[in-house]
C-alpha cells in the first residue's frame, strides 16, 4: 500500500514511513492510495476474534511488516487482560433494535485506548528498527492524554509531556494522569484553558529546527495509524448485529475531531454495508452544521463552548479533510482551494457545488445535542435499565434514537465510561457512577506533575532538559 497527502505533494510512502508523522510535509493528511475491497472477504471475517480480524484489516494498510511480526504486535495488543473481555469490544442492546458497541473497556475506559494501545507497541518497535528516539508532545483536556501516557508508559525511547488545562479536567482524569509515576512520562498542568495548551504545542512545534533538534513528535487524531486501527471495530459491530452480509447496519458515533467516525467510512469504502454514518455532535455543531447546509464553518477559541461533553468540544475537525478528499474525486487541487478558504474566510461551502450530491450519496448524516438532552438520555436509561451512558455516549444515542430506521439495526459507539465524568452522572441520576475495581481510590494516590504558566519560553527550556 502506498501512502499520498490530500494535498498532493509528499513522494508516495509506505506505512511504517508515516507512522510516527501527523501532519504530511505539504500540509495534508495522509491516506492510501486506495481503500481495498473486501466484500468477498466478509463471510470469513465474521467467524474472527478481534487480534483476527485486526490482522486481516491491517495487513491491507501495512503491508510492508512481515506478516508473522505484525501479527505478533496484535496479539500482544488485543487480549482479555488489557480490554477485560474476550470480545474486547462487546456489544449490549438498549432497546429493540438499537445496539451499544463498547469501546472504552481498555486500560483509561476511552475508546481510544483501541488504537492508542496498538500505536504504543508499534512505535516502540519502529524507533527501535531506526535507532531513533522521539519525544512525543501534546496537549489534552482529558481523555487522549490519558490514552497516550498509559500506551507509552515505561517504553524505551520514548518520553511523553502532555499539557494539560490546570484545574479543568474531572477530579477521575487528573487522577488518572498525574498519578502514573513512570520516569517517562510528563504532566504538564498550564495554567490557562485547554486552546493555551494547543497554542503552546502549535509554538513549539512551529520552530523546525527546535523540533528537530528535539526529536519532537505527536501522537494527535490526524495519525493514520490510529484512524486505522479504529476500522476494526466496525467490522465487528457489523457481525455481531447483522445476520448476514445482505443486511445494512446504521452507525451512530459521538464526534469532535471527527476521527472515529472517519474509520467507519473507510469500511463502508471497503464493502462494509454500512447504511448510514451518523454524526453526532454537542453544542458545538460543526460537523452537524456542515450535514445539513453544506457549510464548513470553523470556529474560533471564544465560540467554542465548554460543555458537560467536553472531549466533543472542538472548533474545526482535523480529520475531515480525508473525507473531503474522497468527496471531491480524491482531486488535491480541489483539497487546497476549499482549504484556501478556510485559511481566508474560516469556510467553505459545498451547497451549489458538484461535490455536495457526492456528500448526499456518502450515506453521513448528522444530529445535535445538548446539556439538557444529555441529562434526559442518561436519567432515562438508568430508569430504564440501570445502566450508566457518559455524557458523549449520551450524545450519540440521542441522536442515534433520532435517526432510527424500521428494520434496519442501529449501533451507537460507546465513547467513553461514565465514571470519567461523575459531576454530570450526579446531575442526571443523583449518584455516584460505578467504578471498576482497579480505579478505587485513585484520586488519594501521589500525584507527579509540574505546573506552568502559560509560557512558551519556560515549556521550552523544560524540553531542553528533559527530552530525549
Ligand atoms: C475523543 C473522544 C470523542 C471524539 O472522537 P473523535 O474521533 O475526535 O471524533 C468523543 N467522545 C469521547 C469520550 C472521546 O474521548
Amino acid at each position: 500500500m502506498q501512502y499520498l497527502s490530500t494535498r498532493g505533494k509528499m513522494p508516495p510512502a509506505r506505512f511504517r514511513d508515516v507512522l510516527l508523522e501527523g501532519l504530511a510535509p505539504d500540509g495534508g493528511l495522509v491516506v492510501p492510495a486506495q481503500y481495498p475491497r473486501v466484500d468477498s472477504l466478509l463471510p470469513r471475517w465474521r467467524g474472527l476474534s478481534y487480534a483476527q480480524l485486526a490482522l486481516q484489516v491491517l495487513s491491507l494498510y501495512a503491508d510492508d511488516y512481515e506478516p508473522a511480526h505484525l501479527e505478533r504486535m496484535i496479539r500482544r495488543t488485543y487480549t482479555p487482560a488489557i480490554f477485560g473481555s474476550e470480545s474486547i469490544t462487546p456489544m449490549v442492546e438498549l432497546e429493540p433494535g438499537l445496539h451499544l458497541l463498547q469501546l472504552s473497556n481498555g486500560p483509561t475506559l476511552a475508546f481510544k485506548d483501541l488504537a492508542m494501545q496498538l500505536l504504543g507497541v508499534l512505535f516502540e518497535e519502529e524507533l527501535a528498527r531506526r535507532g531513533e528516539n522521539l519525544n512525543i508532545l501534546g496537549a489534552t483536556s482529558g481523555d487522549t492524554g490519558s490514552a497516550a501516557e498509559v500506551a507509552m508508559r515505561g517504553r524505551s525511547r520514548m518520553r511523553v509531556f502532555m499539557l494539560s488545562p490546570y484545574g479543568r479536567m474531572s477530579d477521575f482524569q487528573r487522577a488518572q494522569m498525574y498519578s502514573l509515576q513512570d520516569e517517562n512520562i510528563f504532566n504538564i498542568a498550564i495554567e490557562g484553558s485547554f486552546d493555551d495548551c494547543q497554542d503552546l504545542v502549535k509554538a513549539i512545534g512551529s520552530d523546525v529546527a527546535f523540533k528537530r533538534e528535539h526529536h519532537l513528535g505527536a501522537v494527535n487524531s490526524i495519525n493514520w495509524a490510529r484512524i486505522v486501527a479504529q476500522v476494526v471495530y466496525y467490522f465487528r459491530g457489523y457481525f455481531s448485529v447483522a445476520r448476514d452480509e445482505s443486511e445494512q447496519v446504521d452507525f451512530c458515533v459521538p464526534s469532535g475531531n471527527f476521527g472515529n467516525v472517519l474509520a467507519g467510512w473507510i469500511a463502508r469504502q471497503m464493502g462494509l454495508p454500512i447504511g448510514r454514518l451518523i454524526v453526532a455532535t454537542n453544542e458545538n455543531d460543526v460537523l452537524d452544521e456542515f450535514f445539513r447546509t453544506g457549510r464548513y464553518r470553523v470556529r474560533r477559541g471564544a465560540e467554542t463552548y465548554v460543555t458537560s461533553s467536553p472531549s466533543m468540544d472542538i472548533s474545526k475537525a482535523s480529520n475531515f479533510e480525508r473525507f473531503i478528499f474522497d468527496i471531491v474525486g480524491r482531486d488535491p487541487g480541489a483539497v487546497r482551494e476549499l482549504w484556501w478558504s478556510i485559511d481566508t474566510q474560516a469556510c467553505f461551502d459545498l451547497k451549489h457545488t458538484p461535490f455536495w450530491g457526492a456528500v448526499a450519496a456518502s450515506g453521513f448524516s448528522s444530529g445535535r445535542s445538548n446539556h439538557a438532552d444529555r441529562i434526559a438520555t442518561i436519567r432515562a436509561q438508568f430508569e430504564r435499565d440501570g445502566r450508566m451512558l457518559d455524557p458523549h455516549t449520551a450524545d450519540g444515542v440521542k441522536v442515534a434514537r433520532e435517526h432510527r430506521r424500521a428494520g434496519v439495526p442501529m449501533v451507537c459507539l460507546e465513547t467513553a465510561q461514565a465514571v470519567k465524568f461523575a459531576q454530570t452522572i450526579r446531575e442526571a441520576i443523583g449518584r455516584e457512577p460505578e467504578r471498576p475495581a482497579a480505579f478505587r481510590g485513585i484520586e488519594e494516590l501521589p500525584q507527579r506533575y509540574e505546573r506552568f504558566a502559560s509560557d512558551p519560553e519556560q515549556l521550552r527550556q523544560f524540553l531542553q532538559v528533559h527530552a530525549l
